[in-house]
């Protein structure tokens, strides 16, 4: 069949038509017809060739949500019909140590919906069953989306930096990811501090559960702290001044960047070494974990704040991504 997908022809190019053939789904793989598909800012960094070269043309959207349109032949667990979702991960060896602990996203043969892959800006998208997830019934095609890389990003980078309940959390920017780590911290019981280089969601930052919420220039120093932080989420796509990060921390708090800025990171080693304090990185979150957090976002009532767009307007939804005008996420739905 033929499938009808947006793609760019170059790095930094607009998204114009594109088509390509599939055959019907062998193996473990599913068709899904396309309802609705975020835009992350990876796809961004991807867009623009900031991750290296890419294979042309791409398609981008990895946080498709569709319903399962034909089933390979060994599929069981999926019925034609169903709705499931697709994030930034599509397929693993689930062979090697880390995919048998239950580690897949940290597997080392991994592989992803646009590299390489064509994402699902497109009317269909090929998928591995066994990385596309049941929608709750209680979560919209629309919310959905982005919970499957924004959502389970946080989910899983606040949970292995430490995160319980009755703790002070951090989280820098506000977009797609920041304002949904903001509702699973403040949800599952977190005092929370939102940094933000935007006025207009600082004052909205309470309505997602924040506690307080601190403005930043974007690119300047951060404030003095006032109240020390037992993890702080950055997901900014930028260098932050990481000095004036830390030492928001507390003793013992953990760092964790999510986002992915251009440059190396660098720090002072006092920054970290004095109060004992911890950076790490995490790269989205195990399938167990997208369980875990979808059923979670149904339960506690997380979900995102989307602007919508018809796919024939994906470039407009970009445009609005790349200058930060996005509140919070934009969703391309059908058109
Ligand atoms: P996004 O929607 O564009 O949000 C990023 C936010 O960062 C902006 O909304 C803005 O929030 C803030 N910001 C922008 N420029 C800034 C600056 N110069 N200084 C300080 N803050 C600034 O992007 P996203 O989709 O949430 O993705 C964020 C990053 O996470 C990207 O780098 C993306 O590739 C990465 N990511 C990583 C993973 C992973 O597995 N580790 C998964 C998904 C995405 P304010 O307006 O509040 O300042
Ligand atoms: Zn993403």
């Amino acid at each position: 069949m033929q499938i009808n997908a947006l793609a760019a022809s170059r790095p930094g190019g607009p998204l114009q038509p594109f088509t390509y053939e599939a055959g019907p789904p062998e193996g473990h793989h599913v068709l899904i017809r396309v309802h609705a598909c975020g835009l992350c800012h990876s796809d961004l960094h991807v867009l623009d060739g900031d991750w290296g070269e890419m294979e042309y043309p791409l398609v981008p959207g990895h946080e498709v949500v569709g319903e399962v349109a034909a089933l390979g032949p060994l599929v069981a667990h999926l019925r034609v019909g169903e709705r499931v979702g697709v994030g930034w991960q599509s397929g693993a060896c689930l062979g090697c140590q880390d995919c048998l602990r239950g580690h897949d996203n940290l597997c080392d043969d991994q592989t992803a919906t646009i590299l390489g892959g064509r994402g699902g800006f497109a009317d269909f998208l090929p998928a591995d069953s066994r990385f596309a997830f049941p929608i709750p019934a209680s979560i919209g095609s629309d919310a959905a989306g982005p919970l499957l890389c924004g959502g389970v990003t946080v989910y899983s980078g606040l949970r292995h930096a430490g995160m319980g309940s009755g703790q002070e959390i951090g989280v820098v920017g506000l977009g797609g990811l920041g304002h949904l780590a903001v509702q699973f911290a403040a949800k599952l019981g977190n005092r929370v501090t939102a940094f933000t280089t935007s006025p207009d969601k600082a004052e909205f930052a309470a309505s997602l559960g924040a506690h307080r919420a601190v403005v930043l220039e974007p690119g300047g120093k951060f404030p003095a702290p006032e109240r020390k932080l037992d993890i702080i989420l950055d997901t900014v796509p930028h260098t932050l001044d990481w000095e004036g990060c830390l030492s928001h921390l507390a003793s013992d708090g953990v760092l964790n960047v999510v986002g992915v800025p251009q440059e190396p990171l660098s720090i002072p080693v006092l920054a970290f070494q004095d109060k004992r304090r911890r950076i790490m990185g995490s790269s989205i979150g195990s399938r167990a974990e997208m369980r875990d957090m979808l059923t979670l976002a149904a339960e506690y009532g997380i979900l995102p704040l989307v602007e919508t767009f018809p796919f024939s307007r994906a470039n407009d939804a970009v445009d609005r991504l790349r200058t930060n005008a996005v509140r919070y996420r934009a969703v391309l739905v059908r058109d």
